[in-house]
């Protein structure tokens, strides 16, 4: 994405100087005497004593000051390593991995060895990994294996103030967990929390008013301006993508050098933002439209997610002499990751968030206005090396009347039946009163509670179950390890591993910007589907997943067919990792066991529905369909979807997610029989919401026990005139 004016010479002599000294002595001497200017170098004895003083610290300071890179090898040069590993969770994958890679550079080490990573499905560490960078998610799954951490000396959870969901839960789990047993530990486990200087007060009265450690940051004001492009009523996506590259293409025209930072909500977008940002800058005149002089090329960089780590990598990189660095983002940028020579920020406005959506009883990813607490931290991004500017797209009146103050925490707006579940596995029964830094409402709670036991994953008296237990063991979502692990147990496994493989993995389809290359994918992918026989979204996954498996050159197969080969190798990946803790499961003797004989199509859909008959739906009136979980909400199936456009032949399906846009779209469709779910579906109904409340607080007698029983059976009396099935079918 270089739009250089000169000529590519630039480019190639910029790099040529750079190389010039060997490549790893240049990078060893700059990162060295760089993290000696950061704030918190001139703090590291005081924050090395605070750390040996006390087993829970708070550590606060500016996004930038060196928290994350700098505070694990300060202790690990300080000697706490000894008794065990420095663990640092990060609510974000791409931030564990590139700020791993970081540290080992700047360590002077291979990554893996002293410095290494772990996220799902990725883990990038061996026995001599000292200090250790890992998503929350993966140090909740390593206290269910090891609930008092007894490989850590000391574990930092990081980016607290982002409050995500697991590192709210490990919060609460650690406020206990270094009492817990001592046992081959000579010293009790340290736990320090670092979060960007907001709500420390409360963090520190959470742990027992433990000490807060702030490392005086120093910043620069910014200017921030609002730009009126769009207003409270623009909440479509292209209008804030067009006006983002508006104004960055203004601000690289108009404003002295220096980097740009953007911030959008995803990976398309930031794609399609990138495109549009090139194709304007390409067909500028910097004779005539650049008021600065000195810069004479745009780099255009996009930052998400899913994307391959040596192009992340290039981010941090300043730009060759002359040009100027545009970074298009998601919110990554806002506190995870830092980039250097930012002096100018664009905000959207907008930030994709998971969110419980009550009118159809699901999580959806939603873009929502960011909260005023979001877009200061994103303006600060502009200040940390000198006087910056940040130019927002939206007006007064969006900030006044679309923005929250502040963003809710995780565990308040998203389903917790996972985490539900792993308390549960870890011997919290309470999971009311557990302590939560803020409590979710119980309605929520509850909400866990019931699908659990709809998937058996729990009895009526809220405890684990062994399938419960098998479940735990699977970073999937329960209805996909439920629906897994009933392929494996008739021993079909080969046709269910794929599948969960393919939909843990991001998007696998490859939706060109350009309209006639778009034109063509969709052929592509519509003639894919059509190999599968039947419409069937899960049975294409699968299809392609041993398609290209099978065929001589992956890489190209996937290329031809408009496939992202980086997704799919990586789903080949998961699926060898889901098969090892498979394997490692059917040794136990208790391991389910059931035969079953069909089609191909028809054991994968059969499975599917054991896991997913909370997601059914019917079809009601033309192109529409009704859920059966209770809400009886309206879907229509997504245009993506094989199903697309042959509605009318249907008419029972299971989904696997949801997109809502001005309708309710499901996605990743496949058409079942009545017949499959008959016997499951009551089961959506049968639970009393209070029966579970008391549960949730206390261990239940057998006599309160068979008191509810006798209610349920009485009222079943009462209200079922009709069977539920047939009142279903109907
Ligand atoms: P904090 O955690 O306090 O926000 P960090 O430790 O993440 O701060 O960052 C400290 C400094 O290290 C920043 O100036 C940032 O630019 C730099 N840095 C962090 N990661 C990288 C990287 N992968 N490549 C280059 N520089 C980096
Ligand atoms: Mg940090």
């Amino acid at each position: 994405y270089t739009v250089i004016n000169v000529t590519v010479t630039l480019v190639n002599h910029a790099s040529c100087f750079s190389y010039s000294m060997s490549k790893q002595e240049k990078s060893r001497w700059t990162e060295a005497s760089e993290s000696k200017h950061l704030p918190i170098y001139e703090h590291r004895h005081k924050l090395i004593e605070a750390v040996k003083e006390n087993q829970f610290l708070v550590v606060t300071g500016e996004t930038g000051s060196g928290k994350t890179t700098q505070l694990p090898q300060f202790l690990y040069q300080a000697g706490l390593c000894r008794d065990g590993k420095i663990g640092i969770t990060q609510p974000r994958r791409v931030a564990a991995i590139t700020v791993a890679q970081r540290v080992s550079q700047e360590m002077a080490v291979s990554l893996g060895h002293q410095v290494g990573y772990q996220v799902r499905f990725d883990d990038c560490t061996t026995k001599d990994t000292l200090i250790k960078y890992l998503t929350d998610g993966c140090m909740l799954r390593e206290i269910l294996t090891d609930p008092s951490l007894q490989q850590y000396s000391v574990v930092i959870l990081d980016e607290v103030h982002e409050r995500s969901l697991n590192t709210d839960i490990l919060l609460g789990l650690l406020k206990k967990t270094p009492s817990r047993g001592s046992r081959g530990r000579q010293l009790p486990l340290k736990v320090i929390v670092m979060s960007a200087t907001l709500e420390t007060d409360k963090l520190s009265g959470f742990l027992g008013e433990c000490p807060v450690f702030t490392i005086p940051g120093r910043t620069y004001p910014v200017k921030e301006l609002f730009c009126n492009l769009i207003g409270p009523k623009d909440k479509d996506s292209s209008a804030y993508v067009k006006a983002v590259v508006k104004l960055a293409l203004d601000v690289h025209t108009n404003e002295e050098s220096g980097d740009i930072l953007v911030f959008l909500t995803g990976q398309s977008e930031i794609e399609k933002a990138c495109d549009m940002l090139f194709n304007k800058a390409e067909a500028m005149d910097y004779r005539y439209d650049v008021s600065d002089r000195t810069v004479e090329g745009l780099l255009i960089l996009p930052l998400y997610g899913s994307m391959p780590t040596d192009q992340q990598r290039q981010i941090f990189q300043p730009a060759p002499a002359g040009v100027r660095k545009c970074v298009v983002a998601t919110n990554i940028a806002a506190t995870s990751l830092t980039i250097s020579g930012v002096r100018y920020i664009v905000d959207s406005g907008f930030v994709k968030q998971l969110n419980h959506n009550s009118r159809v009883g699901l999580d959806i990813l939603d873009v929502v206005p960011i909260s005023k607490s979001e877009a200061q931290q994103r303006a600060g991004r502009a200040g940390r090396t000198s006087a910056g500017k940040c130019f927002r797209i939206y007006n007064k009146e969006f900030w006044e009347n679309c923005m929250p103050e502040y963003t809710v925490p995780e565990i308040q707006r998203t389903s917790l039946t996972s985490v539900i579940l792993t308390l549960k596995c870890l011997g919290v029964h309470d999971v009311i009163r557990f302590p939560y830094l803020d409590h979710p409402e119980e309605r929520f709670i509850l909400d866990a509670l019931k699908k659990l036991y709809h998937f058996n994953a729990i009895d009526r008296k809220g405890n684990v179950t062994s399938l419960g237990r098998l479940m735990v063991e699977f970073p999937l979502p329960p209805g996909l390890t439920c629906a897994l692990l009933k392929s494996a147990a008739i021993g079909c496994e080969d046709i269910m591993l794929p599948v969960a493989a393919m939909l843990s993995v991001e998007n696998i389809f490859i939706r060109p910007g350009v309209p006639e290359k778009l034109k063509q994918a969709e052929i592509m992918h519509r003639e894919l589907a059509a190999c599968v026989g039947s419409s069937n979204d899960f049975l294409m996954l699968l299809c392609i997943f041993e398609k290209c498996k099978a065929s001589e050159n992956p890489s190209a197969w996937s290329k031809d067919h408009w496939i992202h080969w980086r997704a799919l190798k990586s789903a080949f990946s998961v699926e060898t990792q889901l098969r090892d803790i498979l394997l490692r499961l059917k040794q136990q003797k208790d391991f389910p066991q059931e035969t079953f004989k069909g089609s191909k199509s028809e054991i994968l859909r059969q499975c599917l529905c054991q896991g997913y008959f909370t997601n059914v739906a019917r079809r009601s009136v033309g192109k529409a369909f009704c859920t059966m979980d209770g809400h009886g909400s309206t879907v229509h199936i997504h245009p993506s979807s094989s199903l697309f456009g042959q509605e009318a032949k249907l008419d029972w399906i299971i989904f696997h997610d949801v997109l809502v846009t001005s309708r309710v779209y499901v996605r990743t469709v496949c058409p079942i029989r009545y017949d499959w779910v008959k016997d499951l579906l009551p089961k959506l109904h049968e639970i009393d919401v209070y029966d579970l409340s008391s549960v949730a607080r206390e261990e239940v007698t057998d006599e309160e026990m068979a008191r509810w029983e006798k209610k349920r059976v009485a009222q079943k009396q009462i209200e079922s005139t009709e069977d539920t099935s047939k009142k279903l079918e109907r």
